[in-house]
C-alpha cells in the first residue's frame, strides 16, 4: 500500500515510535504497578506536539477551506496518521497510551456532531493546565451498570426545562472518568423516540450535579483512569445540545458514528500491544537455548512467531483500509469493525502464545509479554466487544441480526 510510503505516515511513525521507546517505556511499569495517571508523560507529550484532540483539531484546521482542498491532489490521511501513531505508542505501553489520547472519545463526536461554538468551546476548556497544574483531559460517557453493548437502552435521561437540559443518571468505566475538564454524556431525551431520542450533550466540569464517581481497578491498561460518574439534576444549557443545528443527526446513529471513527485506532492500538510481545519473544527466543539449540530454531517455535507475524501483518492492513476509507469519506462500518475485531483477535492471541514460549520468565514481576497479556484483553471488550463486532459484520454482509 502507498501509505506506508507516505512521507507524513512515516514521519509520524518515527516520531510516535521514539517518543514510545524513550518516553513511555520507561516509566509504564510504573504506572502499570501503582495504577496512576501519568500526568508528567501527559505534559511531554502535549510539548512534544501528541494532541489529545487530533481529529478535532483538523477539522477546525479545515473551516473555510473545504473548496479549496476539494481540488487538491494531496492523499487525506488524516485517520491513517491516526493509525500509525495509535500502533506506535500502544507499542510502548497500551494504558500510557490511553492516557494520552483518550480524550479524543470525546473530541470525536465534537468534531463530528459539533457546532462551530461547541468545537471553539470544547478546544478552550482543554487549553492549558486544570486547578491541580496537569494536562486537561476529556471524557466520552455512554456505558452504563446495565448498558454497555446494547447502547439502545440508557436509562440516563435529559429533561427539556425552557432553554436548559437536566441530566440524569449514572455512568460507569468512563475513561478520564475522575478527573475530566469537559464531558460528552449521551442520554436519552425521550423515551417514546426509544433508540432516536439518545442524544450527546457537553458539560463542563464544575456543573453542579455532575459527580465524578469511583475509579475503577482493571487487569490492564491501568496507567488510564477509569471511573463512574453520576449526574443528579445535572443543568446544561440547549447549547449544550450536540447535532441540534442538523435535525436529520441523533439517536443510536451518532453514537455508532462516534464508533465507527474510533475503532480503526483502538484496533491500531491493539497492533501495537501484538507487536510488542512478539518482538519481546522474538529477541528471548533468539537468545535462549532448548536442547543444545536456540529457541527460534525448533520449528514448533519458528512456526508460531510465523503465525503471530502474519497476524500481526493482516490487522495492520485491514486497519489502514478502514482508515483509508474513512479518509476517503467512504463508509467505514463493515470494515472498521472488521479490522477491530481481528485486531483485538489477534493481540490476545499473539500475547497468549508469546507467555507461553516465554514460560516461567514472563511471570517475572514488571515482564512486558505479562503486561501486554493483561492490555491486550480489554482491546476486545472497549469500543464494542468482539462479540457486538461480530454482529455488525454479519448484519453487514448477509443482512442477519442475529439473536
Ligand atoms: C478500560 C475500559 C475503558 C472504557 N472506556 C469507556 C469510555 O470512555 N466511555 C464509555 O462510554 N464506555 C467505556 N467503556 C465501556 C465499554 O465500552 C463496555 O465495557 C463495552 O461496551 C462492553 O459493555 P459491558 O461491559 O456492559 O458488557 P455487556 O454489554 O454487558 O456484555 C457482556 C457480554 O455479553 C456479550 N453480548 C452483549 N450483547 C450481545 C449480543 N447482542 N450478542 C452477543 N453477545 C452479546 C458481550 O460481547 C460480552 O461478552 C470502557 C471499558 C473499559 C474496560
Amino acid at each position: 500500500m502507498d501509505i506506508f510510503q507516505n512521507e507524513m505516515v512515516k514521519g509520524l511513525t518515527q516520531m510516535a515510535h521514539y517518543f514510545a521507546e524513550f518516553e513511555i517505556r520507561p516509566v509504564a511499569p510504573i504506572h502499570d504497578r501503582e495504577e496512576t495517571v501519568p500526568w508528567e508523560l501527559m505534559a511531554k507529550a502535549q510539548f512534544q506536539g501528541i494532541s489529545q484532540t487530533r481529529m478535532l483539531d483538523e477539522v477546525v484546521a479545515r473551516r473555510g477551506k473545504e473548496v479549496r482542498e476539494s481540488d487538491s491532489s494531496k492523499p487525506k490521511i488524516a485517520a491513517q496518521l491516526q493509525v500509525a501513531a495509535a500502533e506506535e505508542l500502544a507499542w510502548g505501553c497500551a494504558g500510557c497510551s490511553l492516557a494520552l489520547v483518550g480524550s479524543s472519545l470525546a473530541a470525536s463526536p465534537v468534531a463530528s456532531l459539533g457546532s462551530v461554538e461547541q468545537q471553539d468551546l470544547f478546544l478552550k476548556l482543554m487549553d492549558g493546565l486544570d486547578a491541580n497544574g496537569r494536562v486537561k483531559t476529556a471524557a466520552m460517557a455512554l456505558s452504563e451498570p446495565g448498558t454497555g453493548s446494547d447502547i439502545s437502552g440508557l436509562s440516563t435521561t435529559a429533561r427539556k426545562e425552557g432553554d436548559t437540559w437536566v441530566i440524569n443518571g449514572s455512568k460507569q468505566w468512563i475513561t478520564n472518568g475522575q478527573t475530566a475538564t469537559v464531558y460528552v454524556v449521551w442520554a436519552q431525551t425521550d423515551a417514546a423516540l426509544g433508540r432516536s431520542g439518545v442524544r450527546g450533550f457537553l458539560v463542563e466540569r464544575g456543573t453542579p450535579g455532575l459527580i465524578p464517581g469511583k475509579k475503577e481497578h482493571k487487569i490492564g491498561i491501568r496507567a488510564s483512569e477509569t471511573a463512574a460518574v453520576h449526574f443528579e439534576e445535572c443543568r446544561v444549557h440547549n447549547d449544550m445540545l450536540l447535532g441540534a443545528a442538523r435535525p436529520s443527526t441523533g439517536g443510536l446513529g451518532d453514537t455508532k458514528k462516534m464508533l465507527d471513527s474510533t475503532r480503526p485506532a483502538v484496533g491500531a492500538g491493539a497492533v501495537g500491544i501484538a507487536r510488542a510481545a512478539y518482538e519481546y519473544t522474538l529477541d528471548f527466543a533468539q537468545r535462549e537455548m532448548l536442547r543444545g539449540r536456540k529457541l527460534v530454531d525448533h520449528q514448533h517455535i519458528a512456526f508460531a512467531l510465523a503465525e503471530m507475524a502474519m497476524e500481526i501483518e493482516a490487522s495492520r492492513l485491514l486497519i489502514h483500509k478502514a482508515a483509508w476509507l474513512s479518509d476517503n469519506k467512504i463508509e467505514n462500518v463493515l470494515n472498521a469493525s472488521i479490522g477491530k475485531a481481528h485486531a483485538a483477535n489477534s493481540a490476545t492471541s499473539v500475547t497468549r502464545r508469546c507467555l507461553e514460549i516465554l514460560g516461567d520468565a514472563a511471570t517475572e514481576p514488571g515482564n512486558l509479554v505479562e503486561k501486554c497479556y493483561r492490555d491486550a484483553k480489554i482491546y476486545d471488550i472497549f469500543e464494542g466487544t468482539g462479540q457486538i463486532q461480530r454482529r455488525i459484520i454479519a448484519k453487514h454482509l448477509f443482512g442477519v441480526n442475529a439473536v
